[in-house]
């Protein structure tokens, strides 16, 4: 399996300084076979980066989309209207979650409209600080697995990815603290054991799972190496242009 490793840009760039970003990276970065190197801009630099890029070397991802193709929508961006553009789409972020009150109804309708669209969902999961607290995380790492994949066939499966984003890692939260390879290997082998009781051992083995949660280039080697992770998501530092190729550069050592 390839490793993975997305760059989540959030509201942050102008559309001109994505594509400065992009065009610098492109320049730095040769063609890694094993490395699937993962960028999420906004959706408006997505149409510009999409003519830009060059695809075998970087993909680009939605960071949202919205689950009907077409209609009286105001303000949405489809999945059917992002096809072509990119390969891959953040699904259910946290701070979709959160912020935006997003449900794992509305999460599981995105997951299938962007697999009927050829687009990867990269489904995000995770808990909170109280529901780790409160000894929760193992319900609610199911639920929202279970929930967001509701609609994706055993055939289907294959098109996913998942994302561990324990939200209390994530550099924004008000006091993140960094989660430990144990915390991680622990969920990580929760999810592959529910895929495995909904789809089957082997279907669930092919599922790649990242990690997410304020990576750095400094613990980007450690979190590569929890057994079961086959990537990261990363926000913060992937603002950062030295820091993103740092990270790519750690995941080819650690792959090597
Ligand atoms: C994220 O929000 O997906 C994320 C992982 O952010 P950060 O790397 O900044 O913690």
């Amino acid at each position: 399996m390839k490793t993975y490793i997305v760059g989540n840009w959030k509201l942050n760039f102008t559309v001109g300084e994505a594509s400065i970003y992009l065009h610098k990276l492109l320049k730095t970065l040769p063609n890694y076979r094993d490395l699937e190197i993962v960028v999420a801009p906004s959706t408006l630099a997505l149409q510009p980066l999409s003519l830009q890029v060059d695809r075998h070397k970087i993909k680009l991802a939605a960071q949202n989309g919205f689950y009907r193709d077409t209609g009286a929508y105001t303000g949405e961006t489809s999945f059917a209207q992002l096809r072509g553009l990119v390969n891959y789409a953040i699904i259910g972020h946290s701070e979709r979650r959160y912020v935006l009150h997003e449900n794992d109804k509305e999460i599981a309708k995105k997951v299938a409209a962007a697999i009927r669209n050829h687009i990867t969902p990269i489904l995000c999961i995770g808990e909170i600080e109280s529901e780790r607290a409160f000894g929760e995380t193992k319900d609610v790492i199911r639920d929202q697995l279970i929930g967001g994949l509701s609609e994706v066939s055993d055939d289907e499966l294959a098109k996913v990815i998942i994302a561990y984003e324990p939200v209390w890692a994530i550099s924004s939260a008000k006091s993140a603290k960094l989660a430990s390879p144990d915390e991680i290997a622990e969920v990580v082998d929760l999810i592959r054991k529910t895929l495995s009781e909904t789809y089957g051992a082997k279907a669930a083995e092919g599922v790649p799972v990242l990690f997410g949660g304020s990576v750095n280039p400094s613990n980007a080697g450690a979190y590569l190496t929890v057994p079961g992770v086959n990537g990261l998501l990363i926000g913060a530092s992937s603002l950062i242009l030295s820091e993103f190729v740092d990270i790519i550069e750690v995941a080819k050592r650690v792959r090597a």
